[in-house]
């Protein structure tokens, strides 16, 4: 079993590209806030993981209902064939309960 907790995300400044990024909260939408240490600009983070977008989730969903493989969904979402799996899963035990 993978620690999921301890994923660690890249995130690029939108404005100069710089890596030298730190969060600083969310805001109360839930959408993680950063501050770029290089221009000193404040952003939204951008999803690095296509895994993480409610939109994917959805997409995911639907491909694998019109009969896509996972190797299909993977491949047209450009995401993981675990982020797939993982995700497919997770909505079997939601509609299950
Ligand atoms: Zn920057």
């Amino acid at each position: 079993m993978e620690a999921i907790g301890v994923v660690k995300i890249e995130v690029k400044c939108i404005h100069c590209d710089g890596k030298d990024v730190v969060k600083m909260g969310k805001q109360a939408n839930g959408t993680p806030r950063c501050k770029c240490n290089s221009c000193g600009k404040t952003f939204q983070t951008k999803y690095t993981s296509n895994g993480a977008k409610p939109q994917t989730k959805q997409m995911i969903l639907k491909l694998s209902t019109n009969g896509s493989g996972i190797r299909d969904i993977s491949r047209v979402l450009n995401i993981s064939q675990n982020t797939v799996l993982s995700t497919l899963k997770k909505s079997k035990n939601i509609s299950q309960t």
